[in-house]
């Protein structure tokens, strides 16, 4: 490592850890400028700036030893160095001769200039990378080196490789991240007890393995310990906010069983099994004065609306109001087009609250809700949100949760005028149990798994590009039979910008391929004037196909749509695919889901295997979660879910670590409910909520 610090440096306070790297390790300045572009500010953000993965370079050996295909270091004597430049779109390369008693090898670099400067003929180093063979001789290509007799943090060791932005080399930030370790370490304070974390090992350790491990079996030990701080983060305040609801009180909402027979009796079709016993569940937590926060989950038409239909008309029918919220304004729209009909069925009125409504008329609407004349209020989150106050609302119905955030959700339970709402939401992601055990610990969770009956199925087909022309020729000819297809083009993770350019792209390729065919295109970046008109325009079939992004992933209910065309799928989640599927196959024509690719490497074909295999988003969201990882499956930023950058949940010793943590957590917060006696707890928790907050932003 680096040389110690003259004796005459102040050591770091744990206060320091927080201030800022220029005034509490002056000796870093020049360091600023990478810092700052890997967003550190502070002696602690660059502690926790983990790197994604190690090369392990520990295994040295005589270059007469060397094997193929491994990462490996060896102690050698550089016998020449030869500089050739580049030619054309070929790069400068550096090219080195090696040596030691028990053989000889190469060395090369494109590129890279600076290698030239550092490497000097007749020096000794020490190299370490990958060797491939030509022939007989072993090559290293774009290898690390460092001079004998200088101790390395970039050579014949587990060498540590960050994610890099905006030019900053691997060498430049585990140099400086090296020199901030040897400060700052010595100043972290284990925020658990020993007891606490029994074997896992103490915070600043952890992090130390983790940047710098001695072997690479130190790494999951030091990852565990680290992951499962992000874990109990995520508990505690799981656990605090229970806490918080414990003191509330919901009205107690008797729906008898009589009344509960005539309901269903009421309603144009029977109930699925599964339908019927989510409705017994709700019915057996709206009596008690505890809240209720039911998750009820189910595909897309599996019939939660209509479950949810019969547990607003029963709230209605024991004197309470309701509502319905939905992220946006024409899904709520359309919410009060499938409701309305059923909960008249049941002899409940139903209120549509739009933000569009002339003032004189959402003035009614307000006053009515006010005096408690309207019995279910549907509308956005925002609109009900707004200016409402509710004379006696029992039970809100979330749509899509997953959309609102968490202060969203806090902001609508305080709609309920001294008495908390009863919380019921839907969603069409499969959380598997796993997650669910997590993530939604303090949420009761329903599930419906059995479609009603009479559903078609809906093709499914993977297809590379080279099919492109027979698509397009089908799309046209759907389109001549009157039926309407959905074009995605995949979210860009990175920028929203580059999704709109790529959907707008393609809109442009399909207009000129399919001159004859009425085409919409929606994405993020338009006003959401504009995508609502498109999307009602769809709706109204003046539109024979729509280029979308994914924001039509919670998007609209077109009966006659019957091709879903899904471009570069192996991006996207395979929950995620099955959703879009889901928007096709609601009316009763043959429909078809089309998932076009042209990734041959075998995990991507066989994740979109699954999709074509099966119709259970269960399935399908275990298989993401066994074939991708659980960040991925929710995604998380659709999900909420804070952004976990250490802890993984397809990681079955981390599952263990979250029921841990989740132990833990209950009794902390029970023996100390503002944790006032643990800073070091908040603070870990503060950390992750913020971490939230930036991916929200993002
Ligand atoms: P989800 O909200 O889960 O997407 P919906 O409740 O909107 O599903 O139901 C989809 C369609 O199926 C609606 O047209 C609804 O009227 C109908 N439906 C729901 N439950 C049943 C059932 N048990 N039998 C027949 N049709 C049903
Ligand atoms: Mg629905």
């Amino acid at each position: 490592m680096t040389a110690s610090p003259p004796p005459t440096v102040r050591p770091l306070s744990a206060e320091d850890l927080d201030r800022p790297i220029r005034s509490v390790l002056p000796e870093l300045a020049r360091g600023a400028a990478a810092f700052g572009k890997l967003g550190i500010t502070t002696p602690r953000q660059a502690l926790f700036y983990l790197p994604f993965r190690y090369d392990d370079f520990s295994d040295l050996r005589p270059l007469g030893e060397l094997a193929a295909d491994e990462k490996q270091s060896a102690r050698v004597k550089v016998t020449d160095v030869k500089v050739e430049p580049g030619f054309g779109r070929r790069p400068q390369r550096v090219i080195a001769q090696l040596a030691d008693g028990s053989g000889s090898a190469e060395a090369i670099w494109f590129g890279r200039r600076y290698v030239e400067r550092r490497l000097e003929k007749g020096s000794e180093v020490v190299i370490s990378g990958k060797v491939t063979f030509r022939g007989w001789r072993p090559q290293f290509t774009s290898p690390e080196f460092s001079p004998v007799g200088h101790e390395s943090i970039h050579t014949a060791r587990v060498v540590p490789i960050y994610r890099l932005v905006g030019g900053v080399t691997q060498r430049r930030v585990r140099e400086l991240l090296a020199r901030v370790l040897e400060r700052a370490l010595p100043a972290v304070e284990d925020p658990l007890l020993p007891a606490e974390r029994g074997e896992l090992p103490d915070l600043a350790d952890a992090l130390r393995a983790a940047h710098f491990p001695e072997e690479a079996a130190d790494v999951p030990a030091a990852l565990d310990r680290l992951a499962f701080d992000e874990l109990l983060a995520l508990q505690l305040s799981m656990a605090q906010a229970r806490e918080a609801r414990a003191g509330q009180r919901a009205a107690r909402v008797a729906v008898d069983g009589d009344e509960l027979l005539a309901l269903l009796g009421a309603l144009p079709f029977a109930l699925t099994g599964d339908q019927r016993r989510a409705v017994e569940e709700i019915v057996a937590d709206l009596a008690a004065d505890e809240p209720m926060r039911r998750l009820l989950q189910g595909d897309v038409g599996s019939g939660k609306t209509a479950v949810a239909a019969v547990a607003l008309a029963g709230v209605v029918r024991a004197g309470w109001q309701g509502a319905l919220m939905a992220p946006t304004e024409i899904l709520a729209r359309q919410h009060y087009l499938g409701l309305a009909p059923l909960l008249e069925a049941l002899g409940v009125r139903a209120e549509f609250l739009s933000g569009s409504l002339a003032a004189a008329a959402k003035g009614r609407i307000h006053d009515a809700i006010g005096a408690g004349e309207a019995e279910v209020v549907i509308g956005t989150h925002a609109v009900i949100a707004e200016a409402v106050t509710f004379d006696r609302l029992a039970l809100a119905v979330v749509d899509e949760q997953h959309r609102f955030g968490v202060a969203q959700r806090a902001a609508l339970q305080a709609k309920g005028a001294g008495r908390e709402p009863h919380l019921l939401a839907l969603t069409a992601t499969p959380i598997p149990r796993t997650l669910a055990l997590t993530f939604y610990a303090d949420m009761a969770i329903s599930t419906i798994r059995e479609m009603p009956p009479g559903r078609r199925t809906i093709r499914t087909e993977v297809r590379n590009r080279s099919a492109l022309p027979k698509i397009e020729a089908f799309l046209a000819s759907e389109a001549a039979a009157g039926r309407q297809s959905f074009v995605v083009v995949p979210l860009v993770a990175e920028s929203e910008a580059l999704s709109a350019a790529s959907a707008e792209a393609e809109f442009e390729r399909l207009r000129a391929a399919l001159p004859g065919l009425r085409i919409g295109l929606v994405h993020g970046q338009q006003r959401a004037e504009t995508r609502d008109a498109t999307m009602a325009a769809f709706a109204a079939r003046e539109l024979d196909l729509l280029v979308a992004t994914t924001v039509i992933e919670v998007g609209i209910d077109v009966p006659n749509a019957s091709v879903m065309l899904i471009e570069d799928a192996d991006r996207f989640g395979l929950a995620q695919l099955h959703q879009l599927r889901g928007r096709v196959g609601r009316g009763d024509q043959q429909s078809f889901c089309i998932l076009l690719t042209d990734a041959v490497d075998e995990r991507s074909q066989e994740r979109l295997a699954v999709v074509r295999g099966s119709r259970d988003g269960f399935e399908i969201a275990e298989a993401d979660l066994r074939l991708r990882g659980a960040g991925n499956v929710l995604g998380t930023r659709q999900s909420g879910l804070p952004p976990l950058r250490v802890a993984s949940l397809f990681e079955p010793r981390h599952l263990v670590l979250a029921e841990r943590a989740g132990t833990l957590a209950r009794r902390l917060v029970s023996a100390d409910p503002a944790l006032a006696t643990r800073p070091g707890l908040i603070r870990m928790r503060d950390d992750l909520a913020s971490a939230e907050d930036e991916g929200d932003a993002a």
